[in-house]
């Protein structure tokens, strides 16, 4: 299903400013889809957000215990990104289909990636960090709206031109949703989105293809 609400959760480490840049930067993808009707978008943090029992955090009750659960099966000090997803995926919300948005301001990283900004799955959602944007909004701006384009369907796998297989499918026009592997290169994709906005023509005509089917 495409249509569907998005629950956003961000954890306590996550500031104020950062955590505004981030539903700004959904509600602008959304905008540029045609979507914002069909994509409800609450922060449930407060919601997930359970104090902590004499007996420890309750399960699938805050984001504390997603973060604490996945960093049991993480390295030291970074948090596997494919752990997080799979407590999302695993969790007895998905009972009602929904997007997840996952914010931490722990570092990532996945499978042999020294570090990951963050992850977007297609019709899933993504989990995202805040920890190497300190100071640096238009880049987490474009990060999310990438992995969000990730989320939202891009790119599909019935492209066949400005189209690269490199960590997934990616687009290869001067758009935001062109591959970033290095932190340098998310800068020049930030300064191209400023300049030129965010997606390609053909990324937004994929956007607006995903959001037309229910
Ligand atoms: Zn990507
Ligand atoms: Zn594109």
């Amino acid at each position: 299903m495409h249509r569907k609400p998005l629950y956003l959760s961000f954890d306590d480490g996550v500031t104020k400013s950062d955590r505004s840049v981030i539903i700004e930067a959904i509600r602008e993808i959304l905008s540029r889809a045609g979507a914002e009707s069909f994509v409800s978008v609450s922060d449930v943090s407060d919601w997930k957000c359970h104090p902590r029992s004499h007996a420890g955090l309750t399960g699938w009750n805050s984001v504390q215990w997603y973060i604490e659960t996945a960093a049991e099966y993480s390295r030291e000090n970074q948090i596997d990104t494919d752990a997080l997803l799979l407590l999302l995926r695993n969790e007895p919300w998905q009972e009602k289909e929904h997007y997840d948005v996952l914010v931490s301001s722990r570092d990532f990283y996945a499978r042999d990636l020294n570090f990951c900004f963050g992850s977007g799955i297609h019709e899933f959602g993504m989990v995202l960090s805040t920890a190497r944007f300190r100071g640096d909004p238009e880049r987490l701006t474009t990060v999310t709206m990438h992995e969000m384009g990730h989320a939202f369907g891009l790119i599909p796998s019935t492209r066949t031109k400005n189209v690269t297989s490199s960590l997934g499918l990616h687009c290869t026009n001067r758009c935001i949703m062109r591959q970033g592997l290095t932190s340098s290169e998310w800068e020049a994709h930030a300064r191209d989105r400023i300049t030129y906005g965010p997606f390609c023509q053909q990324c937004i005509n994929d956007l607006r293809g995903y959001f037309a089917q229910a």
